[in-house]
């Protein structure tokens, strides 16, 4: 659905603390801890999160999550139109009975997000065009949601979303610190992260006991992407290195599971990439596992 050109604007009424214990009261609504439901209360930051998914207001937004759609409201506020999934079936009559009901912009779909073609989605409901991402992201998935979104290449503008600041900082680590690893890269491989704000607990019902950081991913397009032969491959070379993370790449490529490398094979293509033997895969940089992977890549490996 989408609103009518001259139609005026819904403006947000929640996101106040009181009006969401109001909201959970009407609907008795029970938090479930596994669904890792952390309510944001605090309108400055909804509106921060709005900004730094630098909506435009013909923009589609997809929100993984909407809770009682307070953020939500923020974002229908700003773009033409947004489709939010949700897998708690208890929070739909909230939903679509009250907090979002005069929204006509707004389609809320029951579906766990992991289950979800998230690009026929976005072919469906924007005709392939790219939609800027946003959520509050339940924290005890959000790096499986994150890696579907990049690995399934889900067209979007931008990813804005609020994680544990712990995991920002792995988004953004880079080579030779204690964050870095296969997440760092997979996310630098796909995108450019920034760091939008901090936000303590206590802008959340219930109090998370962890540090929050809205981050926004930048999809690399044209001249800024990272090409390489195999993308797979990539990856795969990418878990093994951190496999054993004090081991060093070698010991990584050759004790592979799944690349089974030999003694001999792997010493050549680390030298044949110019690193040192005894090199660990903490300390070699986007680009250099990217030339690790064409050269396996153009020598047929793993065989
Ligand atoms: N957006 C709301 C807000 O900011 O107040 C709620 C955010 S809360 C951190 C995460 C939301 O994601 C919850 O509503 C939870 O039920 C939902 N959720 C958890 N796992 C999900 C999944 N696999 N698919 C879709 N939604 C999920």
């Amino acid at each position: 659905m989408t609103s009518g050109e001259n139609q005026v604007k819904q403006k947000p009424w929640l996101g106040q603390p009181a009006k969401t214990i109001e909201i959970l009261q009407k609907y008795h609504f029970r938090f479930q801890k596994k669904y890792g439901q952390n309510f944001l209360i605090d309108p400055h930051v909804l509106e921060k999160i709005v900004r730094a998914a630098e909506i435009g207001e013909d923009d589609m937004v997809l929100e993984i999550g909407p809770g009682i759609g307070t953020l939500t409201q923020y974002l229908a506020y700003a773009a033409r139109e947004v489709c939010a999934i949700e897998i708690d079936r208890n929070l739909i009559p909230i939903l679509t009975e009250d907090t979002l009901k005069d929204w006509d912009n707004v389609t809320v779909i029951c579906r766990d997000v992991m289950d979800m073609d998230l690009c026929e989605l976005v072919r469906e409901r924007n005709n392939g065009r790219p939609v800027r991402i946003a959520a509050n992201l339940p924290y005890y998935i959000t790096t499986p949601i994150l890696m579907k979104i990049l690995e399934e290449h889900v067209p979007c503008r931008s990813i804005t979303v609020m994680v544990q600041s712990e995991v920002a900082d792995r988004m953004r680590a880079l080579p030779g610190t204690e964050e870095y690893g296969a997440l760092s890269l997979a996310v630098q491989y796909y995108t450019v992260p920034e760091v939008k704000a901090s936000v303590p607990p206590n802008c959340f019902m219930p109090r998370p006991n962890v540090g929050s950081t809205v981050i926004t991913l930048k999809p690399r397009t044209g001249d800024n992407r990272i090409c390489v032969r195999d993308e797979k491959l990539l990856f795969r070379i990418i878990r093994a290195s951190f496999a054993q993370r004090r081991k060093t790449l070698m010991n990584g490529l050759r004790n592979s599971a799944d690349l089974q490398l030999s003694k001999e094979q792997a010493e050549e293509v680390i030298a044949a990439a110019g690193f040192p033997a005894s090199v660990r895969g903490e300390k070699l940089s986007l680009e250099d596992f990217a030339a690790l992977s064409d050269i396996m890549s153009a020598r047929g490996l793993p065989s």
